[in-house]
Parts: C-alpha cells; structure tokens; sequence
C-alpha cells in the first residue's frame, strides 16, 4: 500500500469534486477557450467533452447575453472586480437555450499573473419557466376575476383588503386604491355583527370554507357568499341572488295558492310523478272515489279505470309526455263500492324547475249525469239515423239513403277516377200479383225479393234501396260494365231462386225482376242525370224486351 503525497491528495480531492460537482464547472483559458468542463457542464450544454474545447465561451454564449458577460470579463482581467456573477442564456448543441446563473472567478499564479477563470453554472432554466408559468396564470385568473359579474375579493389576516376584481369595487363603492391595505370591518360598520362578520369569523377561525345568504338593504338585493379561507387569509365570492330569491318565494307563493284551491275545489286535483303514480291526491277525491288520499299515494291510477277505456288511457299518457302540454279525456272510474263513474280529467305537464322532471297536474271532474244523458241522445240519434235511413216494409236502405248514397259515391268516382255503376229494378207485372193474391202478399213478395237481392250483394260497398212502390236502386261503386253484368245476373237468379209463385196471368210461373244499368268511367262524359236516364231506359228496354232480363247501357 503506498500512501498518496499532501499534493497529490489535494489534487485528486480537487478533481473529484470538480469531477463530482452538481453544479456544471468549467476551466477557461485568458482567451475565453473552454480548457476543461465537468460531466454536470457537459450535459447541461449537451457536448461531448472534445466537441467542447475548441470552442470559445463566446461561441456559445447567446448574443443579448454576450455584451454583459464580455465587460465582466475585461473588469476581472483589469483587476476591478474578482468574481461576477450573472444570469445567462447559452446555446447547447442542439441550437436550445439553456439559462443559467454563472459565477467567474480568475486564477492567479504564484507570481499574481492571470492563469485561466473558474466558471460555475447553474442551470436555471426550470425555475424561469415555472416562475413564467405562474406569471401567466396569475394574469389568466386576474384576467377571469376582472370580467366576471361576481364580485371577489380576498382579505388578509386582519381583515384588510389584499385584492379586489371590478365587481367587487362597485359592490363597495370604492376604488382598488381606497380599499386595499383598509379592514373590512372598519371601512363598513354596518357589516359588523351582521352575517358576514360570523360567518367570516368561522370560515377564518376554523379554516373551513362556508356558504351563506345574505340581505344587504343597502343595497335592497339578496347576495349569496362563498368564504374559501387559505394560508394567507380569506377569499370571497359575493353573488347577487335576488332574482333567484324571487322565484324560489314565487314558487312558494303558487304552491301555497295550489294547495288552497286544491284542498277546497269540488273537483279532485292530483299530482303525479312520471311515472303516473299519485303524488298528491286532493280532498275532494274521497267525495267522488271513496279513497281517502294516503290510499292512493305512490300507487297508479291505472288500476282504477275500466277495461274497455285503457288502451286509450295508456295511448293518453304517452302522448302527454311526448307531444302535448295539456289535454282532457273521459274514461270511467273505478270508486271504492266497485261501481264506475264518468270522469272527465284534464291534465297539464310541469317541469320542475331544479331537475328538470315531470310532474302531471291532473284536475278530474265527475260528469256521470251529464255523461248518462249524452249515452242516451246518442243511442236515440242512432235509432233515429237507422230509421230514417231504412226501409220499414222490407227493412232495406230506403230513398234517403239511395240519394244519400249515390251523390257520395258519384262524387268518390269522379274524384278518384274509378268507374261507378247505377242499376235500377222492378217487379215484373207486380200489379198482376197485387190483383191475384192481395196486397199483403204483394207486400210479403216484396220483402222476400229486397231480403234476396240484399244478400247476393256480396260486397259492403255495394247497396239496394228500395227506390219506389216496387223499385230498387242498386249502387255499385268502383264497378265496371262488366262486373256490373255479372252482378245482375246474380241479382235475376237470386230472385228466380225464390220461387215465389206468379199470377196464372204472366208467362212466367215465378216472380221475376228487371235489370237496367249505366256505367260511368273516367272517360265518359256523362253527368249525374244523364247517367240515371240511361239507367232508366236500360230498365225500360229490359220491359220492353220481354221482363226477367238485364240491359246495360
Ligand atoms: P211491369 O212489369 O211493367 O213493371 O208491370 P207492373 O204491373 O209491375 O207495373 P208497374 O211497375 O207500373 O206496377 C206497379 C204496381 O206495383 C202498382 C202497385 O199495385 C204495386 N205496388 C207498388 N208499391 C206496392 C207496395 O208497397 N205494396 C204492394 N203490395 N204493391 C205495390
Ligand atoms: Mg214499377
Ligand atoms: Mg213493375
């Protein structure tokens, strides 16, 4: 083992610190050549150790820093300063800066001549950058607090102002300059004791950060406080809420004057959430239903209603929530005894404010009575059209219902260009019938004869009236000239089926009919009346030629 000389020791103790050192360090010469640079330089600077020695600091230095640096360096060299120190930015090897504090210090010889400087660096371009960045979120908050409504401000310790946004001076009627450095308390008397001095107090005291409101008759508004303590003191955003005061009392106020109208109305008011259940279920329910309203709470109405009336009930509701804001229904209900009764109920869709769900409003009124009533007008107007629209000897349309009839389906033709054939009927030689065997026969022979043309009438569209004494009008909508041919062909045979015995006086032994018809199409150019004339010579041809025959024109 040999043991290492006091110089060398020194020597090697030097280089490992230099060698070692965090901070970047670097020898270089009187002209400014970089003799020798630590790894922490190296790496700092991003160059191998040779690509580095033969440049010059200056070849590295950025050029706005370069002025400053050379002036130092003529101060060391003069023997005016012995070290500087100053903040510069060089170029690394890549073409990045990287800034840096940089002390110098000249060497000396033992003869005092300048020997080389010590150059130390310390990166520091980590530190401008975020010291930059809270500079510029520092302005970026600034910027938000100045333009926000809001006003906010923040207080020290003592109370006193540190900042305050524009808002803020106009809510205290004071500029930046009067307020800052002033305690709160101090400058606005009127606050102490008030809410704000508590609750700033607590949120101070106990470092916890609080909500309140607050009337400020000053100012004659509602304000709304966020106290958000920090290390420094207090900040506060101060909202003005008295528009929102104003409808949450509004609210308030309506559902006071819902409940008063509800509790004393005839007629049974609900709520319902949307899902349809009762929410609310008004006095007046008991009266009608026989349900007390806890009985109904959180249950559907839909149990209640008859059978018959839910489809459209369901179909109702749906609509309600989807496409309409208010609609009325009549639907029977259930009571609690099991009878039904009528009820009209109107129901109207609100929004709630806060969560934006629905609630039905439904107001329901019994109109059994009326509802009775109308059941039974509309019976009688249904008895009334039958009748009026019937034949009473064979039961068949009647006259009414023939004309009725036959401007409708002419109209239809026209308007949808499709055919329509007009057919008209007799009894051949009924009169001859009549004399042998009596009118009331006649009458029974004419029953049996509407009876079977009705039912060799297949379709629902067609129809047979009785026109006349012993006529018929035959409706054939959508029917051509010869599908009419073979409908009336039907109509003979169904006729001649019968059998009904005739008068020895005719050449035939049972009763027949005549046929004649017109067709309309869409490219005739008949009227209404013209096409009936033809309808009726065709009738009066079949007579002509014989009876028991179809003519079509
Ligand atoms: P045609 O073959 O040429 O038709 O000879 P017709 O004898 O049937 O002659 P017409 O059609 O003119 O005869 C009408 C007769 O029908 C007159 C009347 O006695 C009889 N008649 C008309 N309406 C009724 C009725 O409601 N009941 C009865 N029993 N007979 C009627
Ligand atoms: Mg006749
Ligand atoms: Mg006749």
């Amino acid at each position: 083992m040999t043991l290492i000389s006091k110089p060398n020791r020194e020597a090697d103790l030097f280089r490992s610190a230099f060698h070692y050192a965090p901070i970047g360090m670097a020898l270089v010469d009187l002209d400014g050549r970089i003799m020798v640079a630590n790894p922490s330089a190296l790496v700092m600077l991003g160059y191998e150790e040779k690509e580095l020695y033969s440049k010059t600091y200056e070849h590295i230095t950025h050029p706005d820093d370069l002025e400053e640096d050379n002036r130092y360096v003529k101060q060391l060299l003069r023997g005016e300063i012995d070290t500087y120190q100053m903040q510069k930015r060089y170029f690394k090897k890549t073409g990045e800066t990287v800034t840096v504090l940089l002390s110098v210090t000249l060497v000396y010889d033992k003869e005092e001549n300048p020997l080389h400087f010590i150059s130390q660096m310390m990166d520091i371009s980590e530190k401008t950058q975020a010291v930059h960045e809270v500079k510029q979120l520092t302005k970026h908050i600034t910027t938000i607090l100045e333009s926000i409504s809001d006003a906010f401000f923040s207080l020290d310790e003592e109370y006193r102002f540190i900042y305050t946004n524009k808002a803020a001076q106009t809510l205290f009627r004071k500029s930046d300059e009067e307020l800052t450095g002033r305690n709160i308390w101090e400058l606005y008397p009127w606050l102490v004791d008030s809410v704000s001095q508590i609750e700033c107090k607590l949120a101070m005291q106990f470092r916890e950060q609080r909500l309140y409101e607050q009337f400020v008759p000053l100012l004659n508004d509602w304000f709304e406080a966020n106290l958000y303590p920090s290390e420094f003191g207090l900040s506060v955003h101060f909202r003005q809420i008295t528009e929102r005061k104003r409808t949450a009392d509004k609210l308030l106020e309506s559902e006071k004057s819902f409940r008063l109208l509800a509790e004393n109305s005839s007629d049974m008011i609900s709520k319902h959430d949307q899902n349809g259940l009762f929410t609310y279920v008004s006095p007046a329910c008991y009266t009608l239903l026989g349900y007390r309203d806890d009985e109904l709470i959180g249950k559907s109405p839909f149990h209640l209603y008859h059978p018959d009336d839910m489809q459209r009930m369901l179909d109702n509701q749906e609509l309600l929530y989807t496409h309409v804001d208010e609609n009325t229904i009549t639907y029977r209900i259930r009571r609690k005894d099991d009878s039904y009764r009528w009820f009209e109920t109107t129901r109207r869709v609100v929004f709630n404010e806060g969560d934006r769900t629905q609630t039905i409003v439904a107001v329901s009124r019994d109109i059994t009575p009326r509802k009775e009533i109308e059941l039974k007008m509309l019976e009688q107007y249904q008895l009334m059209h039958a009748l009026s629209h019937t034949d009473e000897l064979t039961g068949i349309a009647n006259r009414r219902t023939f004309d009725e009839t036959w401007n409708h389906e002419w109209e239809d033709a026209q308007r949808h260009h499709m055919p329509v054939t007009l057919m008209l009927g007799d009894i051949d030689n009924f009169k001859a019938y009549n004399d042998t065997f009596g009118h009331q026969k006649g009458d029974e022979c004419l029953r049996q004869i509407a009876a079977a043309m009705r039912a060799a009438l297949k379709r629902p569209l067609d129809i047979v009236a009785r026109y006349g004494g012993e006529e018929f009008g035959i409706i054939l909508p959508q029917t051509s000239k010869e599908r009419a041919a073979t409908i009336a062909n039907r109509l003979l045979e169904a006729v001649r089926q019968l059998k009904l015995p005739h008068s020895q006086e005719t050449d035939h032994p049972y009763v027949t009919i005549s046929l004649g018809s017109a067709t309309w199409n869409p490219d005739c150019s008949l009227s209404q009346d013209e096409l009936f004339t033809h309808a009726d010579k065709s009738l009066y041809q079949a007579k002509d030629e014989g009876k028991n025959r179809y003519i079509s024109h």
